[in-house]
C-alpha cells in the first residue's frame, strides 16, 4: 500500500440541523497508512464527522468517496461492511456481555454479507464458529486483554472498556479506523499503552483517523491533522506546523 494514496475524500460536506450548519462545506482527504487527526474545540463538528463518513447521518450536502467510490446515502452497515470501522465517543459495549462475545458480535456484523454462504455451509458452520472465537481472541490479545477473555464487559475498568471496544471495531477487519476521543477519561499509563496499541494498528495497514483532545497524543501519533472549529476547517498539515498556527491557537483559547 502506497501512502499518498487517497483512501477517504470527503468534499464540501455540509451538516445542517436546523439552523445551525455542525459542518459547513469540509474538505476532508485521508491517504492510506497514516494516522489522520482531527481536533478542534467542542462541538466543532469532529463527532458529527464521524457520523457522516460511517453513514449515521446523511450530509445535507456533499459526498464522500471511500476506495474512489462515492458511499455517502449508503446504510451505516453497508459503509461498516465496505471496510470503516468506529468506536463512539461514549463506551458502547454489551456490559452483560463477556469481552470475547463483545469482539464476537463484532466479527459476526463482519460475516453478515454471507450469511447465505453460512446458510449454505451448516456442516461447517461450527467449525466456523470455533475459528470466530480463536480470531476473536487474538484481537483480545493484540489490545492485551486476551487474560480478560471471560470476563463481563461492565466489570472491566474504564480504560479496558475503550481497548475492547478498539478490537470489536478491529473483528471487522477495517481498512479505516475512526477513533472518537479514545483517550478521554483515561489515565496515564492507560493513554500511552493506548498509544502503542494506536501505532501498532498503523503497522497492520489500518489507516486510522483519530479524534483527540490530548495535544501529546495527537503530536506523537499524527501524520497530519485537521483542524475544525464551529464547523469549518481551520488548518490542515503536519501536527507541529498545525500547533503553532495562530488561527487554531486562538480558536483553542477563544473556546
Ligand atoms: P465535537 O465532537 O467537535 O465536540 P459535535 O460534532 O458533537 O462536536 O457537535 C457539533 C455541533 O453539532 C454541536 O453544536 C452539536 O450540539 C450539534 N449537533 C450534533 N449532533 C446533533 C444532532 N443530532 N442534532 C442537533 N444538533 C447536533
Ligand atoms: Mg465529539
Amino acid at each position: 500500500a502506497g501512502s499518498g494514496e487517497t483512501l477517504l475524500d470527503a468534499k464540501q460536506v455540509l451538516m445542517q440541523f436546523g439552523g445551525l450548519k455542525a459542518l459547513n462545506q469540509v474538505d476532508l482527504n485521508v491517504k492510506r497508512g497514516t494516522i489522520h487527526g482531527l481536533i478542534g474545540p467542542n462541538g466543532s463538528g469532529k463527532s458529527t464527522m464521524m457520523n457522516v463518513l460511517t453513514g449515521i447521518y446523511m450530509p445535507t450536502a456533499g459526498t464522500v468517496a471511500f476506495k474512489g467510490r462515492e458511499v455517502n446515502g449508503r446504510s451505516s452497515s453497508q459503509i461498516a461492511l465496505s471496510g470503516i470501522a468506529r468506536t463512539f465517543q461514549n463506551v458502547q459495549l454489551f456490559g452483560e456481555m463477556t469481552a470475547l462475545q463483545n469482539v464476537q458480535v463484532g466479527l459476526h456484523h463482519a460475516y453478515k454479507s454471507n450469511l447465505l454462504q453460512v446458510a449454505l455451509s451448516l456442516p461447517g458452520f461450527k467449525r466456523e464458529r470455533r475459528a470466530n472465537a480463536a480470531r476473536a481472541l487474538a484481537l483480545l490479545e493484540f489490545v492485551g486483554l486476551a487474560d480478560v477473555a471471560g470476563e463481563e464487559a461492565r466489570n472491566l475498568p474504564y480504560g479496558r472498556q475503550r481497548l475492547l471496544e478498539i478490537a470489536r471495531a478491529l473483528a471487522l477487519d477495517p481498512e479505516l479506523l475512526l477513533l472518537d476521543e479514545p483517550a478521554a477519561g483515561l489515565t496515564a499509563p492507560d493513554i500511552a499503552e493506548l498509544l502503542a496499541i494506536i501505532k501498532k494498528i498503523r503497522e497492520t495497514g489500518v489507516t486510522v483517523i483519530l479524534i483527540e483532545h490530548h495535544m501529546d497524543v495527537v503530536m506523537s501519533l499524527c501524520d497530519t491533522v485537521s483542524v475544525l472549529d464551529f464547523g469549518q476547517k481551520i488548518a490542515e498539515g503536519e501536527p507541529a506546523a498545525v500547533q503553532a498556527n495562530e488561527k487554531v491557537i486562538e480558536a483553542y483559547l477563544g473556546g
